[in-house]
């Protein structure tokens, strides 16, 4: 019998590493308790204390008990538009992740503030892809010949630093839901791609919707000399892939798309792109969060689906879709660890440091980054 995903334990998935304590990031120490059973109301209170001086974002990965207290909820993109949209308050306070906030503050007004509960909150993803190594593999194809032919692309799940190298070399941004559109304007602009940092995004997008070859594609190592591709091998790629990925999204296999489909006759297979290539030959629809959100409003009563994205989602959307029989696609269940720290205890104590008037966990990008980042981000926003 299948186990409604809603009443799966809460596990979380290790990343190898705690991020926090690579940030050199400590818990100041004032949190309230976890099992304080008057959180739910001090947020309540202090978010009400604060009135519209303070917008909350919630990120569709986060907790339960962090999103009831969002304004909007949506994937980085949607929400760093909608921080934008409110110039009147001077708070942001995003519930997600390190590059989601940087984004937040680049796209908001100078005067606006954001703020992360818990500066830990990173993701491994973007932690995958740094300037220098970024940097050293522009030089290899400098010394390949071939650096005047490619156009940079990366994925929103950077770092500003990464956005900025990207709109420094003329490149965009791209999201879940429009690398096509931005794989399309690159080609238009040069004969080959560097596609940063998530080769499965990179990789699926361009042969399933661009058509190109897997043999089109290289994967460079940044942990490797020049990446361990020789110079013939990248004058023959067309798509460069950065050798980065979700360490959520990673972990679905064809096996897990086998094994259910074997269980549950007739089950619609449903993933994010972040997913590794077999997995998405494997489904039946592979979409970006909100795609994922829209699939499930409209589907039938009484048909099943098996979710390959992060468990926080498909948990809500179990809850929201009763009449439907939706699933994790995988026995072994984990939420992403990044998102989670951002839990009652960091929300409360931001918005009640607010109240008091003090702003702890600001995220703010350098300003010449900002000015790179953001011409990558308007390029996205000017894609047709
Ligand atoms: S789900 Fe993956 S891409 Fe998203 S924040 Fe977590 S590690 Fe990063």
């Amino acid at each position: 019998m299948t186990t409604p995903v809603r009443d799966l334990p809460l596990l979380l998935l290790g990343h190898g590493s705690d991020p926090a304590s690579e940030r050199g990031v400590d818990c100041p120490g004032d949190l309230p308790p976890a099992s304080d059973p008057g959180l739910v109301e001090r947020a309540r209170a202090a978010k009400a204390a604060l009135g519209d001086q303070v917008f909350v974002l919630g990120h569709h990965y986060q907790r339960d008990e962090v999103i009831q207290f969002a304004d909007v909820t949506g994937d980085s993109f949607k929400l760093a538009r909608e921080a934008a949209a409110r110039p009147e308050a001077p708070y942001v306070v995003f519930c997600g992740v390190h590059f989601m906030a940087e984004s937040a503050d680049i796209l908001t007004a100078d005067h606006q503030r954001v703020v992360l509960p818990d500066l830990g909150a990173g993701c491994s993803m973007a932690d995958m892809a740094t300037f220098d190594q970024v940097e050293e593999c522009w030089e290899a194809l400098e010394d390949a010949g071939i650096a005047g032919d490619v156009v940079p692309v990366t994925y929103m799940n950077s770092s500003a630093d990464i956005k900025g190298f990207v709109g420094r070399h003329g490149g965009v941004v791209c999201t879940s839901s429009n690398a096509k559109r931005a794989l399309d304007w690159a080609y238009a602009k040069g004969s080959k791609v560097l596609f940063l940092p998530d080769q499965h995004l990179g990789r699926n997008t361009a042969v399933l919707e661009m058509g190109l070859g897997l043999d089109d594609c290289v994967v460079y190592n940044p942990h490797r000399p020049d990446g361990g591709l020789s110079g013939r091998e990248l004058r023959d790629a067309r798509m460069i892939l950065w050798r980065g990925h979700c360490s959520v999204h990673g972990r679905f296999s064809k096996e897990s798309v086998d094994e259910v489909r074997a269980r549950v006759p007739g089950v619609n297979v449903l993933v994010h792109p972040e997913c590794k290539h077999e997995v998405v030959l494997a489904a039946d629809q592979v979409g970006s969060t909100e795609y994922i959100i829209k699939a499930l409003d409209a589907a039938p009563a009484g048909s099943a689906w098996a979710i390959g994205t992060e468990l926080n989602l498909v948990r809500r959307l179990a809850g929201a879709h009763p009449d439907k029989n939706v699933m994790f696609l995988d026995k072994a269940v984990c939420f992403c660890s990044t998102m989670n720290r951002i839990d009652l205890p960091h929300l409360v104590w931001s918005l009640e440091s607010l109240v008091r008037g003090e702003v702890v966990n600001q995220i703010e990008v350098e300003p010449e980054t900002a000015r790179h980042a953001r011409a990558a981000l308007d390029q996205m926003l000017a894609l047709p």
